[in-house]
């Protein structure tokens, strides 16, 4: 008799999320996604998977984001064959997301063998191709939330709205082997209460075990009223002066709550003054599935959704989907806000929009998300004078707007109120985390709700039969 998880991913950490249920001869995957950081962290994702891909039965996705879904045209390529239930909207988001990861690698590796070739070196190989994704998309199930669906003879699944990107789920699990039911409840990653557009996570009070993420275990986000302060804030000082506003932007998520924002409080701010370009043809495909999923909205949403159906939702906003059109934008110097990816600078057009205008005094960048150590976004965050792109130096005289209210993740206090809507305090393990956050979250958890917790590590088990 077995019914038991094994973490594999995302633990001690808050990237490649990969956990493995196991009931009765059964194996099902919860997420299966890609390690991001340091050079070293992400040649993980090339090693062999510690489990036979082709003996998994099913994968259950939480959400769209690349750290957990980005492995699953490896696991395919390594010989899985069943079903990846998820949110339909989650499906339609990886079908864009994993395309994009897949086109980085495939050009990331062009590059490199033009230089092994001068060399005289073998060639490598793409981890997985553009091909692969869209080859890997045919697995997808897409379902609907607070629907029980029965995927195996001894297993049902529940999807919940987890609000924290869209098509984003927590996953409840029926579990069953020789007579003996548990049931596992996995947060995904937990959005927000009070965010735009989303609704908020839904509430789950039965469980014998939870799984939980905790990457701002540690932290209490600014509000959401403060954030919207701020932001209005830089398009007053930007007013007064002549020059664009920058924004790089996430295209999943924060570049729609932006417009979202800008739509709401257009006449408030003011934004009749400025031309908004979308400089993104991620973001712009993005957008367009947010829209097509509008029974997902908010209330808020749903009501500036229906009042704007007629006309356009923000007059001056234009999409730059060409090159050409991307280009166009170097010769406007003044009265332009430009939301443009990479979201950390990084890579996409926003490099080349920083290259235009962050030498300008009167510029101002509107950083709107967290920038990884060694990125261009996080050096622009620390104060640096000058930056590099493209090889060439280009001094910083843009002013630097750091907007920390936009995260998507709970903070301490919306895991602790997530978690404590279950009856009887089940089992908690914490997953999607860094050590100094999950360990102050467990802290606060064992204070104040007198709750069991585990931190878990890679490759560690728990036993559902147990609890
Ligand atoms: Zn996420
Ligand atoms: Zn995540």
């Amino acid at each position: 008799m077995t019914i038991e998880v094994e973490f594999l991913g995302a633990t001690g950490e808050v990237t490649g999320s990969c956990h493995l249920v196991t009931v009765g001869s059964h194996k099902i995957l919860l997420d299966c996604g890609l390690i991001q950081g340091r050079t070293e962290d992400e040649a993980r994702n090339r090693q062999a998977f510690p489990f036979d891909p082709a003996a998994i039965d099913a994968v259950v996705l939480s959400h769209a984001h690349i750290d957990h879904s980005g492995r699953l045209p490896l696991l395919i390529k390594a010989g899985f064959r069943g079903p990846v239930y998820t949110h339909r909207a989650c499906r339609d988001l990886c079908r864009i997301m994993l395309k994009d990861s897949a086109f980085l690698y495939e050009k990331e590796v062009q590059w490199e063998n033009r230089k092994r070739a001068r060399k005289g070196l073998d060639m490598v190989e793409a981890m997985y191709t553009v091909e692969d994704a869209k080859v890997a998309m045919k697995q997808f199930k897409g379902l609907v939330y607070q629907q029980k669906k029965r995927i195996l003879p001894n297993v049902t699944l529940r999807l919940n709205d987890a609000g924290h990107i869209l098509g984003s789920s927590i996953v409840e699990l029926w579990l069953e082997d020789e007579g003996q039911q548990r049931k596992l409840v996995f947060s995904g990653d937990l959005g927000r209460s009070g965010m735009p557009i989303l609704e908020d996570p839904a509430v789950i009070t039965d469980a014998d075990l939870v799984i939980m993420e905790s990457t701002y275990g540690d932290r209490l986000h600014r509000s959401w009223e403060e954030t919207q302060k701020e932001i209005a804030d830089v398009l007053s000082i930007a007013t007064n002066g002549s020059g664009n506003i920058l924004i790089p932007a996430f295209y999943v998520g924060r570049t729609q709550e932006i417009l979202y924002l800008f739509a709401k409080y257009y006449k408030q701010w003011q934004l009749d003054r400025w031309q908004i370009f979308l400089d993104s043809p991620l973001a712009i495909e993005a957008t367009r599935i947010f829209m097509n999923n509008s029974d997902l909205f908010d209330d808020d949403m749903q009501a500036l959704f229906q009042q704007n159906k007629q006309q356009s939702i923000l007059p001056n906003l234009h999409i730059s989907r060409t090159t050409n059109q991307s280009i166009a934008l170097n010769r406007v110097h003044s009265g332009a806000i430009i939301i443009a990816g990479s979201g950390m600078c990084s890579g996409g057009r926003i490099k080349q929009h920083l290259k235009h205008n962050v030498w300008r005094s009167d510029c101002h960048v509107i950083i709107s998300g967290f920038q990884a150590r060694g990125t261009l976004g996080r050096k622009l965050v620390d104060g640096a004078k000058r930056i590099k792109l493209w090889g060439e130096t280009v001094q910083v005289a843009a002013s630097i707007h750091t907007i920390g209210g936009l995260s998507a993740h709970a903070d301490q206090t919306g895991l602790k109120n997530w978690y404590s809507n279950f009856n009887n305090q089940p089992q908690l393990v914490l997953v999607h985390g860094e050590p100094q956050a999950q360990e102050r979250l467990s802290k606060v958890l064992q204070a104040e709700l007198k709750v069991n917790v585990i931190i878990a590590t890679r490759g560690q088990k728990v036993d559902l039969l147990k609890q």
